[in-house]
C-alpha cells in the first residue's frame, strides 16, 4: 500500500511542478497558442530551459495588453472592422488560474540591430520597460490549453514552484487535455 497522498503517475507523463505568471489578456493569447514569445527583462535560469511549465494568469489586468494592436487582432479576428480595447470581465474565469501548459523551448536577447524592429515578429518586443533595456525573448513550444485550475497566487520568478497540491491538480488537467487531443 502506498504511504499516503500522491497517486502513482505513469513514468512517461510529464509532471508539472513550476509555473510562469503572465498578466491577462497576454496570458489568454498564449493559451490560445497565438502568442509564442514572452517578453521579459531578465533571462530564465539555464536549468529551466526545455522544461514544461504551467502558464498562470496573474491577478491584475494589463491595460496595455487590452489596447495592444496584436492582442486586438487576435481577439477580434483578422477581418474584423472592430478594433477595440478588450474587456477584463470576458476573462473572469482565468484570473489567478493556471490556464495552459507549455515548454520553455529557448530564449535569446531581442535583436538590437535596427532602431525600431527586432526578431520574433509580431510578439517580440525590442525593449523591456526602458528604451535602453533589451527584452529577453522566451520561446514557448507545445502550448496545451487546459481547464483552469485555481485560484492560485502568482509569483514574479520565472518560473516559480507550485505547491504539491496545485502541481498535482495542474498535472491532472494537463494529462486530461493531452488524452482528449
Ligand atoms: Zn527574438
Amino acid at each position: 500500500m502506498p504511504a499516503s497522498g500522491t497517486p502513482p503517475t505513469a513514468p512517461n507523463l510529464t509532471v508539472i511542478t513550476h509555473a510562469v505568471t503572465i498578466r491577462l489578456p497576454w496570458a489568454a493569447a498564449t493559451r490560445a497558442g497565438r502568442k509564442t514569445t514572452e517578453n521579459r527583462g531578465r533571462p530564465v535560469p539555464d536549468r529551466d530551459l526545455g522544461t514544461t511549465v504551467a502558464v498562470h494568469a496573474g491577478a491584475t489586468w494589463s491595460r496595455d495588453g487590452a489596447r495592444d494592436g496584436r492582442i486586438q487582432q487576435w481577439w477580434w479576428g483578422p477581418n474584423s472592422d472592430l478594433y477595440a480595447e478588450l474587456s477584463a470581465p470576458d476573462f473572469s474565469n482565468y484570473f489567478r488560474n493556471v490556464i495552459a501548459v507549455a515548454t520553455i523551448a529557448g530564449q535569446h536577447e531581442a535583436n538590437q540591430a535596427h532602431p525600431y524592429d527586432t526578431c520574433c515578429w509580431p510578439w517580440g518586443d525590442r525593449t523591456y520597460r526602458r528604451p535602453d533595456q533589451p527584452a529577453i525573448h522566451i520561446e514557448w513550444a507545445n502550448i496545451v490549453p487546459i481547464e483552469p485550475v485555481g485560484p492560485i497566487a502568482g509569483n514574479l520568478s520565472v518560473p516559480w514552484k507550485l505547491t504539491p497540491g496545485d502541481a498535482e491538480a495542474v498535472t491532472g488537467r494537463y494529462h486530461e487535455a493531452i488524452s482528449q487531443s
